[in-house]
């Protein structure tokens, strides 16, 4: 099996190809083709296997195409701001709205994630993923919310923090990745991921991968995805 034969797009075939890349994973193997369709996954995988990319190249590929596609009419949030800029307008806080969000259980994940999001790809223009940490400081984390990234890599506490205080909407959000989310319930965060996924649009994507599958974490994975295609490696 190689990269092209599971329908990625030419830029990011070239990131996978200068990352080193020979062929996919079983993991990416299985995953990639049905997120590709736009169907939801769960998987049970463990570090190590590739999962990132399996999660991360489908959605790349997704946005990829979005940016080949002829500008309508319609200004795109980032270009409403820029515009609004150039007009001089008093600058007023716009919450971020980004187009994909991935939760992670720990702040370490969640930068290995972005920096694979960041090398997977180089090749986009348009797509910008950060990290929102617990422990990161504010002002550095309203910097980058300014910028209205398309995609956030978050731990679930501090996400939580910036959606109450109205930092961020997730009215666009079209790809939703549950990340180790067997670690994130082990660690305490149920409530805060329900509460998350509630303020999510229900025509989302949905890609959980865990250790296991079996019992809490399970129950929470039917919930939230709809007809999803389920993975064991
Ligand atoms: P992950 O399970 O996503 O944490 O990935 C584990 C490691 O495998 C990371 O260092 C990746 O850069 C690397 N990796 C992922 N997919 C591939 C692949 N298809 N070929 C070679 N290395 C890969």
């Amino acid at each position: 099996m190689t990269f092209e034969a599971l329908g990625l797009n030419t830029s990011i075939l070239k990131a996978l190809t200068e990352a080193g890349y020979t062929k996919p994973t079983t993991v990416q193997e299985q995953a990639v083709p049905a997120a590709l369709q736009g169907r939801d996954l769960m998987v049970s995988s463990q570090t190590g296997s590739g999962k990132t990319a399996a999660f991360m190249l489908p959605a790349l590929n997704k946005f990829a195409l979005a940016e080949e596609q002829p500008q309508s009419g319609a200004k795109t949030a980032n270009q409403e701001r820029q515009a609004a800029r150039a007009r001089g307008d008093r600058p007023r806080f716009q919450p971020a709205q980004p187009k994909m969000l991935v939760l992670t259980p720990t702040r370490e994940l969640a930068l290995q994630v972005t920096n694979a999001t960041t090398k997977y790809g180089a090749n986009l223009r348009r797509v910008r993923a950060v990290s929102i940490l617990g422990g990161m400081p504010y002002p550095k984390q309203m910097q980058l919310l300014a910028k209205n990234p398309e995609i956030l890599v978050a731990t679930p506490g501090r996400l939580i923090d910036h959606m109450e205080s109205g930092k961020i909407n997730f009215s666009q959000l079209e790809i939703l990745v549950l990340d180790e989310a067997d670690r994130m319930l082990d660690m305490g965060f149920i409530e805060d991921i329900e509460k998350i996924v509630a303020a999510t649009p229900e025509t989302r994507q949905t890609m959980l991968f865990s250790a296991t599958l079996d019992g809490v974490v399970g129950n929470m994975a039917k919930r939230i995805t709809r007809e999803p295609m389920v993975i064991q490696i």
